[in-house]
């Protein structure tokens, strides 16, 4: 079956699975969603016996079906290889109380790595498709994990520039360290004077600022985005989650036609998305739970059906979740308003004029399979330490919120389905939280020391795309304010 694409604020007009991927965003600022969801036309038991490179394969291929199947078999080997540094990808760790999913065994160690080591080489052969022979600038905001693994993907692309914007107080010591020491001639890291979500906007307007995407074209560029607004990072997304259901089923954790919970730690909503894709794929889910920090607008949102952005953004020691405008959720409504892209247009118009809008409640009833948490810096902090004594396993801070919600949602409910929780970032990216958590001797030590510390009280060892970063060189020292964004770009292209 062919998958075509149609943008969520549009009336009719659908792309192929390549289009879709090489412009990132919808021209008329809609996101780029799947007319229809393949199912899997072989059995749960069949599929139990692929390794994550044919599963991926397998999953792929039926989201993306312009691709010749041996150019996306060899996207696909090349992102899953010895990059990871465990040979499964994504080991499935049971402990007491719940499934971690170790999303951060790449390159960067973050979940990010999962599709971002596949994007590149996606919108390479997806430039082929359509005889695409512009130069594609990849244009990309981040909270800290998305830039670091896009500038890995990238790097050195031929056909590609890649340009990254990170709000300058808003990312972790290490993460920054990440970005700015990013080698490859094609690289750029700018430092912009703003939050996550001032960065995020700022793309987004250089995304719909036609004339300057004309002069673009005229000068041979196209832009592109590493950002799960891009239907090319959501789609990989799915296969971890199938994997981990297909391995507790393999395992005998479930039995046949037994139902999972998903608890994901969420910011863009691109991955607790791709979950409930997942379930909309034939996955027997029970509950998706959506995780947040303090910055709780989707908390919000699924217990009143009121999405509201008035209010100001607090930096957390889970940064990737510090959000308050969260794209993918576009995804979500356009589905609970039985794909009616009219609804979604009004609901856009009504936010950007006033900050928050709200869903009828026939779409209110449809958000029942999510529920909604979020955790406090403390009870975030007491979540590591709990599950270090408990289980003498570390976790970062973002699945550390995971785990408190889930925790809490437990005690709540009562609902002992068997659960597995995305965990989307080594604990070594945020050294000084989860090293003062545990022992607050450590607290505002420096954090590349810290690196050191952790490995010794886990028993792990200190990722290689971490070690030695601290004398690594600096290449990258630019700065801007939003309304700087564009002419920064500009330069860089020299247009
Ligand atoms: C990006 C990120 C998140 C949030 O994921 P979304 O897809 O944006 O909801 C959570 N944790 C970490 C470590 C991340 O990098």
């Amino acid at each position: 079956m062919d998958i075509k694409y149609r943008s969520t604020r549009g009336h009719g007009e659908h792309v192929s699975s390549s289009e879709a991927i090489l412009k990132g965003m919808a021209p008329d600022g809609g996101l780029y969603v799947p007319a229809c969801m393949p199912s899997p036309d072989r059995s749960f038991k069949d599929l139990a016996g692929m390794d994550y490179r044919e599963l991926s394969f397998y999953i792929i291929s039926k989201f993306f079906t312009d691709f010749k199947k041996d150019v996306l078999l060899n996207c696909i080997d090349n992102a899953y290889d010895q990059k990871f540094d465990d040979k499964s990808i994504v080991p499935v760790i049971k402990s007491s109380d719940v499934y971690f999913i170790e999303l951060f065994h790449g390159p960067t160690h973050s979940f990010k790595d999962m599709a971002l080591t596949l994007l590149p080489h996606l919108i390479k052969a997806a430039a082929r498709n359509v005889q695409n022979d512009r130069k594609i600038v990849i244009l990309t905001a981040t909270s800290g994990d998305t830039g670091k693994a896009a500038l890995e993907g990238f790097s050195d692309v031929e056909g590609t520039e890649i340009i990254v914007f990170y709000p300058l107080q808003g990312v972790s010591k290490i993460q920054e360290r990440q970005m700015i020491t990013q080698e490859g001639e094609n690289t750029h890291v700018i430092a912009v004077r703003g939050n996550f979500d001032d960065a995020q906007s700022g793309v987004k307007a250089i995304f719909a600022d036609r004339d300057f995407n004309k002069t673009l074209e005229r000068r041979g560029f196209m832009f592109s985005s590493a950002n799960s607004i891009n239907i090319g990072r959501l789609i990989p997304q799915i296969v971890y989650y199938v994997y981990s259901y297909l391995h507790l089923l393999k395992n005998s954790e479930i039995g046949a036609g037994g139902s999972i919970n998903i608890v994901v730690p969420s910011g863009n909503f691109g991955n607790i998305l791709a979950a409930y894709y997942s379930s909309g794929m034939g996955i027997p889910v029970r509950r998706l739970i959506c995780a947040s920090n303090i910055n709780n607008v989707l908390y919000d949102f699924i217990n009143k059906g009121i999405y509201d952005r008035k209010r100001k953004l607090i930096n957390t020691s889970s940064p990737a979740m510090d959000i308050l405008v969260s794209s993918n959720l576009e995804r979500l409504l356009f589905d609970l308003a039985g794909q009616d892209a009219n609804i979604i247009e009004r609901l856009f118009l009504k936010f950007a004029e006033t900050g928050e809008f709200e869903i009828s409640g026939e779409m209110k009833k449809k958000l029942s399979l999510f529920y909604g948490g979020f955790a406090t810096e403390d009870e975030t902090f007491s979540e590591i330490k709990r599950v270090f004594v408990r289980d003498g396993y570390l976790i970062d801070t973002h699945t550390a919120v995971g785990h408190s919600v889930y925790r809490k949602y437990k005690g709540r409910t009562s609902d002992n389905t068997v659960a597995i929780l995305s965990s989307t970032a080594s604990p070594f990216k945020f050294p000084g939280s989860v090293a003062g958590a545990i022992d607050r001797k450590y607290a505002g030590l420096d954090e590349f020391k810290l690196l050191d510390v952790l490995a010794d009280i886990s028993g792990r060892r200190v990722p290689a795309g971490l070690e030695g970063i601290a004398d690594k060189k600096i290449r990258h020292s630019s700065t801007c304010s939003i309304r700087e964004m564009k002419d920064a770009v500009a330069g860089i292209l020299g247009i």
